[in-house]
């Protein structure tokens, strides 16, 4: 049910200059939930992250978070307000080391590298010199000692060592457990899907299929990219 949602788009149109991408695109996120957003490049997966966390405005449709319209607000007002879009929810400091960007928002960093431990390898490096896989699970750090109420992720496993993705997603799984609303968006139905409680794919600016993730076979894949869905 679309009403226990904690984060909505209803019929969300948006697009760039005279360009419409999302051609009316809803999605429901509950807390405690992931949701994981599939298609193919180009779909609009990134367009909906962007309109998500404010970061492009919409032509129509509205964004809600909580039973509050939110469509209007700023991407930092929506970050105040505990919708988080990784990794950009806080920048990291390239030139100070990993131990010393953590201790610039927590006093002790101990319970980070505890459950982050190949941050805890690389404590005295500079964060400049860390894997993209790295830096994403430093930027993912203060999520873990606040988690938000919304957290999109656009590809996070984009690249990244499979030890990295095993990592982030143990992150996504404590997140969930913690009652954040998970919005992880992929190209390719891979580890995503493992971890996805429900599953909604995308194609040329619209959800074409939402469903639990039991429901989705190859057969339902197959469908799904190839559009016959
Ligand atoms: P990908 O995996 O390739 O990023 P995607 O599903 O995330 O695919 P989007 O990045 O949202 O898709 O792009 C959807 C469409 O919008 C594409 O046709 C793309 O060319 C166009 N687009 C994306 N960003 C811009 C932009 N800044 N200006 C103009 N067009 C854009």
């Amino acid at each position: 049910a679309v009403e226990d949602a904690l984060f909505r788009l209803e019929g969300v149109v948006a697009g760039y200059g005279d360009v419409t991408v999302l051609r009316g695109v809803d999605l429901a996120v509950r807390p405690g939930e992931v949701v994981a957003l599939l298609g193919a490049n180009g779909a609009g997966k990134s367009t909906t992250c962007a309109v998500a966390a404010g970061d492009l405005r919409v032509t129509a449709g509205r964004v809600v978070l909580d039973g509050t319209d939110v469509t209007s607000w700023p991407a930092h007002r929506r970050a105040r307000e505990g919708v988080l879009l990784a990794p950009e929810g806080r920048g990291v400091f390239p030139g100070l080391t990993v131990d010393e960007n953590l201790r610039t928002w927590l006093a002790d960093p101990g319970p980070v590298y505890e459950r982050l431990p190949q941050l805890a390898r690389r404590r005295g490096l500079a964060a400049g010199a860390l894997s993209g896989g790295e830096q994403q699970l430093l930027t993912l750090a203060p999520a873990l000692v606040r988690p938000p109420r919304v957290l999109i992720a656009d590809e996070p496993s984009l690249g990244l060592a499979p030890l990295v993705v095993e990592q982030l997603f143990e992150v996504f799984a404590e997140l969930r457990e913690r009652g954040v609303a998970l919005l992880l968006v992929e190209e390719k139905a891979t580890s995503v899907l493992e971890l996805a409680d429900t599953v909604a794919f995308m194609r040329l600016g619209r959800v074409t299929w939402t469903g639990p993730r039991a429901e989705v076979d190859d057969a339902r894949l197959t469908a799904a990219y190839l559009g016959v869905s």
